[in-house]
């Protein structure tokens, strides 16, 4: 395709745009169980709106943007009292949880070398923990070393114990955990770290939230945030169940000092001093601005609110998975996410079952081992389960009926 030699009329251009949204999956009719949340018309709308009034702010440089140094001060301030940061405790937005993730083993990697020279070091993590870690191993040259979840499929302690040697700079823990939904055993994980003065990271880029109102809500939420010793990080995603635009992150260290070890500064170049906090050099306001704003509107009322519908709408789809006696759920689920496989895979294939709602609308992530489908499920399911229920009953009778089968497809995708 190529340049047009006179451009398009503005409205020419946006119903183009608008053509090609046409198969996506419709999130803001709730028909999509990952990659989009959405707390109503109201706060997507607001949200669009701050992120357009500051998409060509730079960041990069708050001496000539104060503004976004306020905005990320009062957003990372709003997330460090959620996870009991502390006095001391200091981050940075990014621009997701990828980001946060790749910073956190960047930073691990700098302790490791100045405190104790490590040149090879290592991170021992349990094998449900998110893809972003091995991202950051590979990008920074670390060695990931996954250790297999227990029966509950939550993080074997005593296993990883036993994997950490003298290059060991990372401990992973998360809450939730994406592919079952279930928070590690973050006090045994941060306990091994700290007794080796090593980092511990916890990944709560879907639990932030979450974890934090339901603990208020009354639900029985096992430790896991500052408030349990050795923990020296965590990452939480405000463009998930924090409900603002794509591009909004926080990664939260234990102290400034911590946070040091993620920072990038050189002047070996001709253009002088060059400080960034991240992987990104420009970086827009859009989704600084449209965090702050949603995070302001909704106020704590707005997140209790819409952490108690997802959790219902979650109770709700984890309860007709166990009653469906086709399907056999994974786990309970501890926050907002569950996944479910079929009881007898030989009799069932569940992503042909995926197949099957995808034409009548809903998107589900497909997931392994072992085939599962997986559920992220965010306020804007409340009242919607029951027919989604429907959709899939229907869906697996189809495919008992047809016998048919699925592919795996892809939580992320290359091209
Ligand atoms: C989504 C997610 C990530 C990665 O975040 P992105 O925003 O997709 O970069 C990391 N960890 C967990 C547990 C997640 O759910």
């Amino acid at each position: 395709m190529a340049i047009p030699g006179s451009g398009l009329s503005r409205d020419e251009v946006l119903s183009q745009l608008d053509a090609m949204k046409a198969h996506d999956v419709r999130w803001r009719d709730g028909r999509a169980f990952t990659l989009a949340y959405n707390a109503g018309d109201e706060v997507v709308a607001l949200a669009e709106e701050a992120y357009r009034r500051f998409s060509t702010e730079n960041a990069l440089n708050t001496d000539a943007f104060p503004s976004l140094r306020r905005v990320q001060a009062d957003v990372v301030g709003i997330v460090g009292s959620w996870l009991e940061a502390g006095e001391d405790g200091a981050g940075f937005m990014t621009t997701g949880g990828t980001e946060s993730i790749l910073m956190a083993v960047k930073a691990a990697r700098e302790r490791g070398r100045a405190e104790r020279g490590v040149t090879a070091p290592n991170v021992v993590l349990p094998t449900s923990a998110h893809a972003a870690f091995e991202k950051g191993c590979a990008y920074f040259g670390l060695e990931s070393r996954r250790i297999a979840v227990r029966d509950d499929w939550r993080a074997d302690p005593d296993a990883m114990a036993d994997a950490v040697d003298e290059n060991t700079v990372l401990l992973v823990g998360s809450a939730p955990q994406y592919p079952q939904g279930v928070v590690d055993p973050i006090t045994e994980i941060a306990a091994i770290a700290a007794e080796r003065d090593v980092n511990c990271h916890v990944d709560a880029c879907m639990g932030g939230v979450t974890l934090t109102y339901l603990a208020r809500l009354g639900h029985d939420i096992p430790a896991w945030n500052f408030s349990v010793p050795g923990v020296t990080s965590i990452s939480v995603d405000l463009h998930k169940f924090g409900y603002t635009a794509k591009g909004a992150s926080v990664i939260m260290h234990r102290s400034k000092r911590l946070r040091s070890f993620q920072t990038f500064v050189t002047d070996n170049w001709l253009g002088g001093f060059y400080g960034s906090s991240g992987v990104l050099g420009t970086k827009s306001g859009g989704a600084m601005a449209a965090a702050w704003a949603v995070l302001h509107h909704l106020g704590d009322e707005g997140y209790l609110r819409l952490t108690a519908a997802a959790r219902r709408a979650c109770d709700q789809l984890a309860d007709a998975i166990e009653a469906t006696p086709e399907l056999r759920l994974r786990a309970r689920p501890e926050a907002t996410l569950l996944s479910f496989g079929a009881s007898d895979p030989d009799a069932l294939d569940v992503f042909a079952v995926a197949d099957a709602l995808w034409r009548r609308g809903w998107y589900l992530d497909r997931q392994g081992p072992p085939p599962s489908l997986h559920c992220t499920v965010n306020a804007v399911h409340d009242g919607r389960i029951d027919a989604f229920v429907a959709d899939l009953r229907a869906s697996i009778d189809e495919v008992l009926a047809a016998r048919s089968t699925g592919d795996q497809g892809a939580y992320g995708t290359v091209e």
